[in-house]
C-alpha cells in the first residue's frame, strides 16, 4: 500500500463516521440554541419537529425553510476539521473514543454559545462524564487524576473570576471549565496554562479588533465558549 493510498484510506474513515454523527449535532444545537427564558426547542415554528425536518446541510426546516439551526455547512466544516485532528493525533482506544466525544460535545456547545451566550449545563455536564469516563478504562491513572484535578481548579479560578466580573464571564463559562481543563490536564499543566491563556488571549484580541473595527459595541461582550473551546482543542488534540 502507498503512502496516498494509506492516506487516502484514514481520509474516508474520519470523512465518514464524522459526517454521520454531523445530523445528530445539528439537532442537539437546534433543541440548545434557544434564549435563557425558553424552554429547550423541539419543532420548527412552523410545527415540524426538528428531527428530522430541520438537520440537513442548509439549517433550514424542510417544511418551511426557515433556518432554525446552525449557519449552513458550518457543522459540517467544524466536525470534519475536528475528525481530521483527531486522526492525525496520534491517540488510540479509549483515549482516542474520549477526546471524540469531548470533541463532538464542544462543536455543540461552540454553536449554541455563539448563536445565544448559553452554555446549558447538560451537555457541558455529559461532555464530562463521557470524556473523564472513558478515560477512567483506559490510559495512566496519574493523567486521570490530573484531568480531574485540572477541571477542578479552573472551575474554582473561573467562579471566583465570575463572581468579580458580574456577567463578564457566565456560569456557563464556570461548568465548562471542567471538561475544558480536563481535556488539557489529561496532557499536562503545561498543556492546561497554554489552552487557557490562548483561549482567553484570541478572545480579548478579537473584542479588541473588532471595537476598533466599530463592529461591536462597547456595552456588548464577545461568546466566550467558542475561543476557549477553540485553543483547548488546538492544544489537546492537534499532535
Ligand atoms: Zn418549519
Amino acid at each position: 500500500m502507498t503512502a496516498t493510498t494509506a492516506a487516502r484510506r484514514i481520509g474516508v474513515g474520519t470523512a465518514l463516521p464524522a459526517l454521520a454523527v454531523v445530523p445528530l449535532l445539528r439537532h442537539t444545537i437546534a433543541v440548545h440554541a434557544v434564549p435563557d427564558d425558553q424552554p429547550w426547542r423541539t419543532a420548527c415554528p412552523c410545527g415540524k419537529p426538528l428531527w428530522p425536518h430541520a438537520i440537513g446541510t442548509s439549517g433550514r426546516c424542510a417544511g418551511c425553510g426557515v433556518r432554525v439551526g446552525a449557519p449552513p455547512y458550518a457543522v459540517e466544516a467544524a466536525t470534519l476539521a475536528g475528525a481530521a485532528g483527531l486522526a492525525v493525533s496520534g491517540l488510540g482506544g479509549f483515549a482516542l473514543a474520549g477526546y471524540a466525544v469531548w470533541t463532538a460535545a464542544m462543536i455543540v456547545l461552540a454553536f449554541v454559545d455563539a448563536a445565544v451566550m448559553r452554555l446549558p449545563h447538560r451537555i457541558t455536564a455529559a461532555a464530562t462524564a463521557g470524556f473523564l469516563g472513558l478515560l477512567a478504562l483506559g490510559g495512566p491513572a496519574g493523567a486521570w487524576v490530573r484531568a480531574v484535578a485540572a477541571g477542578l481548579v479552573l472551575a474554582a479560578f473561573f467562579a471566583v473570576l465570575a463572581a468579580v466580573s458580574r456577567g463578564q464571564l457566565g456560569w456557563g463559562d464556570v461548568t465548562l471549565a471542567v471538561p475544558l481543563a480536563a481535556a488539557l490536564g489529561w496532557h499536562s499543566w503545561t498543556a492546561v496554562y497554554a489552552g487557557v491563556l490562548l483561549g482567553l488571549g484570541t478572545a480579548a484580541l478579537t473584542a479588541i479588533t473588532l471595537r476598533c473595527l466599530g463592529r461591536l459595541a462597547p456595552e456588548t461582550s464577545l461568546p466566550l465558549g467558542p475561543f476557549l473551546i477553540a485553543a483547548a482543542y488546538t492544544v489537546a488534540v492537534w499532535p
